[in-house]
């Protein structure tokens, strides 16, 4: 279901992951939830997504589109760490000159240069241009620091983060709560969650829902 304009999508691209240049499974909604829309920097999109990169990150409330692909980008790599570690240990010609016997090997050799490419290819991806009703759609990636507690964070995320680790705070609950709340009251939202710090995927929408009665939402 699109709650957005979707991005438009040169001829080349329309069955294109904008994240990560694989196929396309579906179009997402960016913000996840409306309820984000107010910590947004930009306008609420919808685009082009793989399954893997519309799932692999289980948190919300990022405060732009390039903060969310960061997100996925980090969380590929730490997935495919291993695949990704092919291409650290050997060169190609390294690989292909080898002279390690062995049927394994001999599969290892065939199959790991063009996994560890394909998987570079993914990282490295960078989409198009975005543009929504013919207006580019402009990020800023700059001036997006966020304060809490007399620190200065690079970005909201990196508040949101540092918060996770700091509270123990379970994070997708926490990002939820505090989209709902809004960014102004990061301290009250992290005060809300810490009473409930291991959430299973079953209770947490129950907590959340709970949380909301609390505050009278
Ligand atoms: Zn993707």
């Amino acid at each position: 279901m699109n709650r957005y304009p979707v991005i438009e999508i040169p001829f080349n691209y329309r069955a294109t992951c904008w994240f990560c240049g694989e196929p396309k499974y579906k179009t997402i909604n960016f913000p996840k939830y409306s309820s984000e829309e107010n910590l947004l920097t930009h306008r609420s999109i919808c685009l082009p997504s793989c399954n893997e990169c519309a799932t692999i990150v289980k948190r919300s409330a990022f405060s732009s589109l390039y903060a969310y692909r960061d997100a996925i980008k980090k969380a590929l790599t730490v997935k495919h760490q291993k695949i990704l570690s092919i291409g650290s240990n050997w060169t190609k010609q390294e690989l292909e000159e080898s002279e390690l016997e062995g049927s394994a090997f001999e599969g290892f050799k065939r199959s790991a240069w063009p996994m560890f490419e394909m998987m570079q290819g993914r990282i490295n991806y960078q989409g198009w241009q975005l543009v929504v009703a013919n207006e580019t759609l402009t990020i800023e990636q700059e001036h997006d620091s966020f304060d809490f507690d007399g620190v200065t964070y690079v970005s909201l995320d990196d508040a949101v983060t540092h918060a996770v680790q700091t509270f123990h705070l379970d994070e997708q609950l926490f990002t939820r709560v505090l989209s709902v709340i809004g960014k102004n009251k990061f301290g009250h939202a992290i005060r809300l969650c810490r009473l409930y710090p291991a959430l299973t995927s079953k209770n947490r929408e129950a907590v959340f829902l709970d949380i909301l009665q609390s505050i009278g939402l």
